[in-house]
């Protein structure tokens, strides 16, 4: 197959262990940063399509997408005239929209009930005492709805934090979540790699800083290899599923009352999952895409 790796990383484990994977099994792949490229949107242009300095592209047989959060959402529009033309992409835009927003995530996983802390996004004229009556007394943990790595969480520990908080953020513009602290989580939570619907592997992962509640490895946090009880598993599988997502990094916290889920990566780093399950996972995610192309020809084949 001639596959398209659409990211804008340059050194990325997760990337070159992909590539590597998808060559070794005789795919052609080609990686695709949408910062170099241009879109033609114009009617009659519907079918150029990606063209850089070089010219226009050869469209590929499928797309392999590692764009989340932290990605401009102009890659979102490259993806959507892929899927646009039919070619089949691994994870589409629809689900990267859900997940790379928190609101937009907890929006669409409540509405299916799955358990995650109970979450409010506040306006910036709301009154903060309500989020005593919604999600109960501090501390809280305030989210900025398109972050990653832990850079936009911080804890709230009252009223008064949060009047302050407000604001100064009511400056930027912009509306945040704010949610229940899980103080049992103690800066620990389960990151559940998922691919093609099966919990592919976990860690946990710990804050090693004393009073630091995130566990990102970006901010020091530790990785630890566990065995992954089944109700974990299934919690992350039905996360991923809800958001449309083939490929996802779930983060689970675990709770008095049972695991929550905590976020929804579209884009998870596969170093640390790589080397705790000592499975390569750019092979999974390179099988996982033959054995969906595969079905798609096959129910192509049948249908006509
Ligand atoms: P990011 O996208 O920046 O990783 P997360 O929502 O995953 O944002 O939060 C970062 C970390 O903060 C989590 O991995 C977890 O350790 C901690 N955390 C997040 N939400 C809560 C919460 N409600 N209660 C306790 N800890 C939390
Ligand atoms: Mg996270």
């Amino acid at each position: 197959m001639n596959i398209w790796l659409l990211s804008y990383l340059t050194h990325s484990f997760g990337n070159a262990i992909f590539m590597e994977a998808a060559e070794s099994r005789g795919h052609q792949v080609t990686q695709i940063n949408p910062d170099i490229y241009h879109l033609e949107l114009s009617p009659l242009s519907q079918k150029l399509g990606f063209i850089s300095k070089d010219g226009a592209q050869e469209y590929p047989d499928c797309v392999f997408t590692r764009m989340g959060s932290s990605a401009p959402p102009e890659g979102l529009h490259f993806l959507r005239r892929l899927e646009n033309l039919g070619i089949p992409c691994v994870n589409t835009s629809s689900a990267i929209e859900k997940s790379r927003d928190k609101a937009y995530t907890m929006n669409v996983l409540s509405q299916e009930n799955l358990p995650a802390p109970k979450t409010i996004l506040l306006g910036l004229a709301a009154s903060p005492e309500i989020a005593i009556d919604c999600i109960g007394d501090p501390p809280w943990i305030l989210k900025m709805p398109v972050s990653t790595q832990g850079k936009g969480v911080m804890r709230i520990d009252s009223l008064a934090s949060l009047r302050s908080v407000l604001d100064v953020w009511s400056n930027l513009d912009e509306p945040f979540l704010l949610q229940e602290y899980i103080a049992e989580s103690r800066g620990k939570d389960i990151r559940v790699l998922v691919i093609g619907g099966k919990a592919a592997g976990a860690v946990q992962r710990r804050a090693q800083v004393r009073e630091e509640f995130r566990s990102n490895v970006h901010l020091n946090g530790i990785n630890e290899w566990i065995n992954l009880k089944p109700e974990l598993g299934e919690l992350a599988e039905r996360a991923a599923e809800t958001l449309g997502l083939e490929v996802a990094g779930v983060d689970l916290l675990e709770s008095k009352n049972g695991p929550l889920v905590c976020e929804v990566n579209s884009s998870p780093g596969l170093r640390m999952m790589t080397e705790a399950e000592k499975m390569d996972m750019g092979m999974k995610i390179v099988q996982y895409i033959e054995e969906k192309m595969a079905n798609q020809n096959f129910d192509r084949h049948r249908q006509g």
